[in-house]
């Protein structure tokens, strides 16, 4: 059962299911006008999340902001029915799926030609069901570097950021909120035949993240977490990031590496962590 949850003052956002592959979809409330981050993945999400919206009292919003192009974020755009904002790379993603169908034979054609991955084509005929009345409707506003949206008392700052899960999405900061919204950059690259971290990429992020001083890092297939977890996280990719350059790659040098460091065995988290840096050096 997704809930509808206060984060502070100006934000709320409704909690991700792990099945369907929803991602958390949350709305900034300005004096002036609202935006939503994220389009839900099916126009009944996005419906679901407008839904809690009109039950709490909340004006329906006014814009979109999307984190990227995959699917379980865009899905739900018709739906809401507003101007959307996106990276210019994102845009250009979106482009590539206007003609797509969604059939069980289109989606597995797609997983055969290396474009299409059976975890999203599960979770979308689950989602769906037999039904798949999916339209894809592209972003008004597209940007690249970075854009500022003005709420009326708090502003959205848009960042578009490497990473390895989807390049180019965006990140968007909430500065009165204190509040940094990751979308899935945070995830490792999950298109590749093994799913892997570049030490690159990764280094690029994280730099770009500790630009943003916030109390809380939204994930989207996570949770709202808080700075002193978040900066747990961000210590266990750093150090993956050194072994990883250290040991040149090698899992098993990168395990004893790391083991060294830690003083203590690897925890099921850091240890995926390091298979997928040593993923990412074979890539
Ligand atoms: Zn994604």
């Amino acid at each position: 059962m997704q809930q509808f949850k206060q984060l502070t003052h100006r934000i709320w956002y409704q909690t991700p299911v792990s099945e369907t592959d929803r991602p958390i979809v949350a709305v900034i409330t300005g004096d002036d006008r609202s935006l939503v981050i994220d389009a839900g993945n099916s126009s009944q999400h996005a419906a679901l999340f407008l839904d809690e919206m009109k039950k709490q009292g909340l004006k329906q919003p006014d814009l979109v902001a999307l984190t990227h192009w995959h699917w379980d974020h865009i899905f739900g755009m018709k739906q809401m029915a507003v101007p959307t904002i996106a990276t210019k790379r994102t845009v250009e993603e979106m482009q590539k799926m206007m003609d797509y169908e969604w059939s069980d034979e289109a989606l597995e054609e797609r997983i055969q030609q290396a474009i299409e991955i059976p975890f999203c084509a599960d979770a979308i005929k689950l989602e769906f069901g037999a039904n798949r009345d999916i339209e894809i409707v592209l972003p008004t506003i597209q940007f690249e570097g970075q854009l500022e949206v003005d709420l009326g008392g708090v502003q959205c700052l848009l960042r578009q950021v490497e990473n390895d899960h989807s390049p180019e999405s965006a990140l968007i900061y909430i500065p009165q909120e204190r509040v940094l919204f990751l979308g899935d950059a945070m995830y490792a690259d999950i298109f590749s035949a093994k799913w892997n971290y570049t030490t690159d990429q990764t280094t690029r992020l994280l730099d770009v993240i500790a630009e943003y001083d916030a109390d809380y890092y939204v994930w989207s297939h996570g949770e709202a977490m808080p700075k002193d977890e978040f900066e747990q996280e961000v210590t266990v990719l750093r150090r993956a990031i050194e072994v990883t350059q250290q040991a040149s790659g090698q899992v098993s040098d990168m395990r004893r590496l790391y083991r060294e460091r830690v003083e203590r065995d690897l925890t099921t988290g850091e240890e995926e962590t390091l298979v997928f840096f040593a993923n990412g050096t074979k890539k």
